[in-house]
């Protein structure tokens, strides 16, 4: 019998049989190959840290410099007195980073696409998504009380059918959002075929670029710029500053109007505390870092191919990824809890990602590469995988 709503320990009972109970890790090190869980040192393929920046000396170097210069908090919203000289050269520098007249600075990802999305569009108007969307982007569409709709994952005829069968019937603005690299798969979304369908429909083409940045492109200018892409194509662009720039935050980046735009709309901008200013100093440095250090891109290339190339030779069930993350597909939710467990025994931490993060049946391991890990690393990582394709598999 399924618990009552109101039932909560009913609820979590559910949750644990079904092998989708979550509980965070606590850890007592920095953020790095080797994280120190429960007085152990693992070593760990789940971080989006992707640059290894996050735990970088001259990133805490100017941490530092940031709150002797700007005390803690930032204690009120940009619009009232929380908007700093820090913000405003991270914002111009990421204006020039992107390519574009102007960039916004949010408290995280989450709340960039709650507001952009809800800034953009409301009741009336239709957002279409990719079905593989990361949830910000999914509850941005929630939120705004436009139509949501969603198309099969990277396809972009499916969006195209639904457009045309849309177009002749329906008024009110249109947005198509997409994540750049899938959060989840590794992929990058079609976008040379998203860019004429958007023209044609009259729609905003968004993209959420959280796990291109600083990783794709010249200089880690991102999905976009890898693919050749610039503003005249994709108006909206997102970033976020928790990966591999290794800080916290996130920011939105178009033309001055779009800006100006959100400045006067966006909830999730106008109405929560500016993010520290310490922390907009210390993302001022990893920006340098990142575009500055190609070896990191560089190095992250050769790791992936050297355990794509390992995976191939074990004949690992790895979705086909050309970015630091790397999935296994598991199955079910089970299977993959499974194994991630086994792997904790050798000492090697993966994330299990379960349904309802992936679709139901495609509960995998997410293993992500950071430029902090070493070939080594990947060889061991492998070993540990061949060991689990000699189990039985549990269901
Ligand atoms: C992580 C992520 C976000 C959320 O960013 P936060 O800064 O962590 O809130 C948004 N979109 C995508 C695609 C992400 O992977």
């Amino acid at each position: 019998m399924i618990p009552a709503r109101t039932n909560l320990a009913g609820e979590l009972d559910r949750l644990r049989e079904a092998h989708l109970y979550r509980a965070p890790r606590t850890l007592a090190s920095p953020q790095g190959p080797r994280p120190l869980i429960d007085g152990r040192r693992m070593l760990a393929f789940c971080s989006n840290d992707y640059l290894g920046l996050a735990n970088h000396p001259q990133v805490i170097a100017a941490l530092k410099q940031g709150a002797d210069a700007y005390g803690v908090g930032s204690g009120a919203a940009h619009l009232v007195t929380g908007h700093s000289v820090a913000h405003q050269a991270l914002e111009e520098e990421l204006a020039d980073f992107t390519g574009r007249a102007r960039a916004l600075l949010f408290s995280s990802g989450y709340l960039a696409n709650l507001g952009v999305i809800s800034a953009l569009t409301g009741r009336g108007d239709q957002v279409f998504e990719d079905r593989l969307n990361h949830a910000s982007l999914l509850d941005g569409a929630r939120l705004s009380r436009a139509r949501l709709r969603r198309y099969a994952h990277a396809d972009p005829r499916a969006l195209s059918r639904m457009l045309d069968a849309l177009m002749l019937n329906e008024t009110g603005a249109r947005l198509i959002a997409t994540d750049g690299v899938f959060s989840m798969d590794g992929d990058l979304a079609p976008l040379p075929e998203l860019v004429p369908i958007a023209r044609r429909a009259d729609a905003w083409l968004l993209v959420d670029d959280a796990h291109g940045l600083g990783v794709l492109g010249e200089k880690g200018r991102g999905s976009l710029d890898h693919l050749g892409l610039g503003p005249e194509q994709v108006p909206v662009l997102v970033g976020t500053l928790g990966k591999a720039l290794g800080t916290a935050g996130a920011f939105v980046a178009g033309s001055r109007e779009l800006i100006e735009t959100l400045i006067q709309r966006a909830r999730s901008y106008i109405f929560t505390t500016a993010p520290p200013p310490a922390i907009a100093a210390a993302t001022r440095e990893s920006l340098r870092i990142a575009r500055r250090e190609s070896w990191r891109r560089e190095r992250l290339r050769t790791l992936i191919r050297r355990f794509r190339a390992g995976a191939a030779e074990l004949d690992l069930p790895l979705l086909d990824s050309a970015t630091p993350i790397q999935p296994l597909i598991a199955g079910t939710a089970r299977q993959a809890l499974s194994w991630s467990k086994r792997l904790e025994t050798l000492g090697i931490l993966v994330s299990a990602i379960r349904p309802p993060t992936v679709p139901e049946g495609s509960a995998r391991l997410r293993i992500t590469f950071s430029a902090a890990h070493t070939a080594e690393d990947v060889d061991r990582l492998l070993a540990a995988l061949s060991s689990l394709r000699q189990e039985v598999p549990e269901d």
